[in-house]
């Protein structure tokens, strides 16, 4: 469309590798993901890349609860976000990981290069260290009494019962989260970035200052920061530490923050290796190349003011516009467990079609830091009304006249049905709205265009047309004059529906629908296919069963970070925000779980299985057929007449050597086991354990 091509880099904030995608997390990759497409469909080379974010306290900790390696732990939950934005068709050139060479080389030379220009300074700090555990506890992982209103279990650096910010060492009683035990106060030494240095506020007054680089709200609230004065940002953190050791300074390693934005160039460095690209006529201070970084407003601080003041200062060039977005509500209200509006990407995906989400998440969408709504019971009113009633319609309504009438041969276009498409087009306002990433402002367009190709069918009739004689030349008219139109609204409509369209260029057999200089009508002649259903209507059912199951979803994943974290000068880690803290389960939880006593009857090997014994379970008034993975430490012969423990109503699974009706306990962790359950002496089989 425009004459010159840009060279444009996209990113996405990097999700840690902790936790499950959400729907709070997906309104920031569907509105990337619509502005790249979008910018591709233009001809530019726009290249999005993104990456987990795999370093900090809470990985190291995860992976030893769960007896892993962090490289393990990191890996699977790389797979398990790949195939949700899979689901959801965020269409990343390029998804790497913060634990990833490039990252660290990227790492090593911003802060060698700020060391270099003076701009790192090491300083004893004091801080709580976990003696039993052998390692300073990030804020998050101490707790206590609130010193404000004496709530017990707060964290250290805020309570979550009267609202009040403090520093850890203000909590009455302070505990750590990770051992329990009572924390003591150890000095050592920390990297700081000189952030207070007068060169750095000057050079972020100039940078927020020049338009394009942030939004106006976005300017205020930084210039508030600025005027308060920026402290140091301490980028170290002591061993134990999942993550980059210093370069010269042993045991130390970068904080999580430093290098997750640098994960960007990571992942771009990545891309450019394996594509021919050159990194640094994206990169280099002069770049002509446009870079931009889609981010939520909690994370404000670190990519306008430490991000670009790290980028000038180690040589490399700053970003060309931050974009930051509010956050999700649903229904109204914060996303909640209890509410069952917690809903993971996986589930959402389980019952519902990704395209719905993504249209109503674009129509909300309108390029401001306002939070926006997904009401559950409008997303299926506007769904069902906008994309199946107005879009689809059209086709459906059109296609099948063609197919049987004409030998799915278009005809002629009638002009003045298409004048005020064509005028549209030449305007360009549906391209602005994408541009400026109000997508909400583009869909009200592409759906008054909708209305009018409705209308146009509503006034002409092809039913009626099809039942009189001497009208195939009308019939064939307004049919084809209808798919053209329908074509316009699909090319419109693709940055945001791509599979939709998809398959429409595969009914309209047209090759894939591109932002072109020039309207023209679909040629007279021309071949389509058979007309294919292309979008249900959203069952209101389906989204209440999705409601439901994360409702009774017994470990759902963590809470989203407060809004306030932006707030704070500590400026913990969003992702050091990720729970230690227990998930509870009321007692109606888990009273479903049915245990019983049981008592093994009989027990033997299983031919091929190297882990397993087959279990033969008395429970009284029936036996039960049960595979346990125990081989390595019980001899089936010891096992026999041994009470233990089942779980009685867990879903009979098929395994390769037959139906497993239930399961053993048993305890293990890296001190060794399984050691299996049993109940005191007396217990008889049957007996129900609560
Ligand atoms: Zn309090």
């Amino acid at each position: 469309m425009s004459s010159q091509q840009r060279n444009i880099l996209v990113t996405s904030a990097l999700p840690y590798a902790n936790g499950a995608i959400h729907l709070g997390h997906l309104v920031e990759y569907i509105q990337t993901d619509i502005w790249a497409r979008f910018q591709k469909m233009r001809g530019h080379r726009c290249i999005y890349v993104c990456a987990d974010d795999t370093h900090g306290t809470p990985i190291m900790l995860r992976a030893e609860k769960e007896g892993i390696t962090p490289e393990q732990l990191i890996d699977r939950v790389w797979h398990e976000h790949k195939r949700d934005f899979d689901g959801f068709h965020i269409a990343f050139d390029n998804y790497h990981s913060t634990h990833s060479e490039e990252t660290r080389f990227y790492a090593d030379t911003i802060y060698t290069r700020l060391q270099d220009a003076g701009l790192i300074e090491v300083r004893a700090i004091e801080q709580f260290y976990d003696p039993v555990k052998d390692m300073f506890l990030p804020d998050r992982f101490i707790k206590g009494e609130c010193p404000k209103c004496h709530a017990k279990d707060q964290y250290g650096d805020n309570c979550e019962a009267c609202g009040a910010a403090y520093q850890p060492t203000d909590l009455i009683e302070p505990y750590s989260a990770v051992s329990g035990a009572r924390p003591v106060r150890k000095t050592s030494d920390h990297h700081f970035f000189r952030l207070s240095d007068p060169r750095c506020a000057d050079f972020l007054q100039r940078w927020i200052a020049t338009p394009g680089h942030v939004q106006t709200e976005a300017a205020n609230k930084l210039n508030e920061w600025l005027d308060a004065g920026l402290s140091d940002w301490d980028i170290s953190r002591d061993a134990p530490y999942f993550g980059f050791e210093i370069p010269g300074a042993p045991g130390k390693f970068y904080y999580v923050w430093l290098d997750a934005p640098i994960g960007y160039m990571g992942s771009f460095r990545h891309y450019c290796d394996r594509h021919g690209l050159d990194f640094d006529a994206f990169w280099k201070p002069d770049a002509q190349a446009e870079v931009y970084h889609f981010i939520g407003k909690d994370i404000l601080y670190f990519h306008a003011l430490f991000w670009p003041a790290e980028l000038h200062h180690a040589g490399f060039r700053t970003p060309s516009g931050v974009f930051c977005h509010g956050f999700l509500t649903i229904n109204g209200t914060k996303m909640s467990k209890s509410r069952g509006t917690f809903i993971t990407a996986e589930s959402y995906l389980r019952h519902l079609d990704p395209e719905w989400l993504r249209y109503y998440f674009a129509a909300k969408l309108n390029g401001t830091m306002e939070d926006i709504d997904l009401n559950l019971e409008d997303f299926a009113a506007r769904v069902n009304s906008d994309l199946v009633g107005k879009y689809v319609n059209i086709a459906s309504r059109c296609a099948g006249f063609i197919s049987k009438r004409f030998g799915g041969r278009l005809g002629t276009v009638d002009r003045s049905a298409t004048a005020e498409f064509e005028r549209a087009f030449a305007e360009g306002a549906i391209a602005q709205s994408y541009e400026a990433r109000d997508y909400g402002r583009a869909l009200r367009e592409i759906m008054r265009l909708a209305d009018l190709a409705n209308g146009h069918i509503a006034d002409k009739k092809p039913w009626e047309m099809a039942r009189q004689d001497g009208r195939e030349a009308e019939l064939h008219e307004v049919c084809s004059t209808a798919l053209t139109l329908f074509r316009d609204l699909t090319l419109y409509l693709k940055p945001v529906l791509p599979k939709l369209a998809e398959q429409v260029e595969a009914f309209l057999n047209i090759p894939p629908l591109t932002w072109t200089d020039v309207w023209a009508p679909l040629p007279a002649g021309h071949a389509i296919n058979e007309y294919q259903h292309l979008m249900t209507r959203i069952d209101p059912k389906k989204i209440e069963a999705m409601v439901e199951e994360n409702r009774q979803s017994m470990a759902p994943p963590p809470e989203p970070a407060p809004v306030r974290h932006a707030e704070r000068q500590q400026h913990e880690a969003q992702a050091e925000a990720t729970s230690t803290s227990p998930a509870y389960i009321g007692i109606d939880d888990f009273s479903k779980i049915d245990l019983r006593v049981a008592r093994i009857a009989g027990a033997e090997h299983v031919e091929g299985a190297d882990k397993l014994l087959k279990l033969t379970l008395d429970l009284g008034t029936e036996t039960r057929t049960v595979f346990a993975g125990i081989k390595a430490a019980y001899a089936p012969e010891t096992l026999v007449g041994r009470l233990t423990v089942m779980v009685a109503n867990l879903a009979p699974r098929k395994m390769k050597f037959g139906l497993s009706e239930g399961m053993v306990l048993a305890a293990s962790d890296e001190r060794g086991g399984p050691f299996l359950l049993a109940p005191d002496s007396g217990a008889q089989p049957g007996m129900r354990i609560k």
